[in-house]
């Protein structure tokens, strides 16, 4: 079974704008379904492969975009118990098979599938992908929350919520957010509902202020203080706090180099460093504080599929917000949008949606 009249938004030439591509008729393999595109969110690693030339893994010209949400509307043979759930596509789908996955380490594996990057992506109407891994959502969903909203977990949310799980955060520690945008700001709330006294910094006050209504017990605004101030801020709070965790948890959720010097110089005795975000840009460090504060640094690329289903809960539970830090576009201004979004003039997460046609039942 194929789904016709499939279209989306490619990649054709690195520094050029998206540009809109009739899909051929979507045919699924046994193990494949077809999703029809409830929202994508566009994410910095699409402007690092449109902008920044980051070589995407299937070449060019390619339909980008990995966090998609949407429902099942044709299923191969052995995917059929998918059809008409709505569901999250994992951005980064492991094979299951290999050494990696076999290890337990599935978001380094190297036969994974990324939407948008090994092959068609979100920024259409439909998108076929495995079915291996779905993420199924709950319905009806609570009042306030769309399934176009959900797309978001498959990276913004789900990659500090692998950070904040492999740090161990709980209600005994300090965490600290370096960059409180989409990715930032999910991971402020996750801390704050596992019990966390949450420090939120960052140079926008705006966002500043939206983490203070979020999570975030402190709020610092970098722009106007030196490393030593930001410190003492920190440690001040950390004293008040109360929290008898050993070593602040320091999440880099900016991907910028100032971000990311912020980050390694809070780093205190037993302290643990997650990097998040990404920059292809160097920063100068003295790695030796490590050995000399018996110190950690570790990343994570994406988030188990396992793990999607716990941080769609919070989101439906309320103790994630999604709403305030989104901002929902029709895929139609894809091109347009991408680049305001290259260009840094969007202050929020940006998600393009599909415009409905009739034959769509929708409330
Ligand atoms: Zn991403
Ligand atoms: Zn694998």
């Amino acid at each position: 079974m194929g789904i016709d009249g499939a279209y989306g938004y490619r990649l054709v030439r690195v520094g050029q704008p998206l540009e809109r591509v009739e899909l051929p008729s979507l045919e699924t393999g046994p193990e494949d379904v077809v999703v029809e595109v409830a929202g994508c969110g566009i994410c910095h690693t699409d402007v690092g492969f449109a902008v920044d030339g980051v070589p995407t893994r299937k070449a060019l010209p390619l339909v980008l975009g990995h966090e998609i949400s949407g429902r099942v509307v044709a299923a191969g043979g052995n995917a059929g118990s998918w059809l008409g759930r709505t569901v999250i596509v994992p951005a980064v789908i492991p094979c299951g098979g290999c050494p990696a996955c076999q290890a337990g380490r599935p978001t380094i594996c190297r036969n994974q599938f990324m939407p948008g990057n090994d092959g068609d992506g979100g920024f259409a109407t439909h998108v076929r992908v495995p079915s291996r891994h779905l993420c199924p959502v709950p319905e009806p969903l609570p009042p306030g929350l769309a399934t176009e909203l959900l797309s978001v977990i498959a990276d913004a949310v789900t990659t500090p919520w692998e950070a904040i799980r492999r740090a161990g955060v709980s209600p005994d520690d300090v965490a600290i957010f370096i960059g409180v945008g989409g990715v930032g700001g999910f991971g402020v709330q996750i801390a704050a509902a596992l019990g966390a006294a949450v420090v939120a910094i960052d140079i926008d006050s705006g966002k500043l202020e939206l983490a203070a209504q979020h999570g975030a017990g402190l709020t610092l605004n970098s722009s106007s203080m030196n490393e030593k101030d930001l410190k003492a801020a920190v440690r001040n709070f950390a004293k008040q706090s109360g929290r008898r965790g050993i070593g602040l948890k320091i999440f880099e959720t900016s991907g910028t180099p100032a971000g990311q010097q912020i980050a390694f110089g809070l780093l205190d005795f037993g302290g643990y460093l997650a990097v998040v975000g990404f920059t292809p840009r160097k920063v100068e460090l003295r790695l030796s504080n490590l050995m000399a504060l018996d110190a950690t640094a570790r990343g994570n690329w994406g988030c188990p599929p396992d793990q999607y289903p716990a941080a769609l809960d919070f989101v439906v539970q309320g103790r994630v917000a999604i709403a305030p830090y989104v901002e929902l576009r029709p895929l139609e201004d894809a091109p347009a949008v991408f680049d305001a979004v290259a260009r840094h003039a969007t202050t929020r997460r940006v998600i393009l949606k599909p415009v409905l046609n009739n034959n769509q039942e929708k409330p």
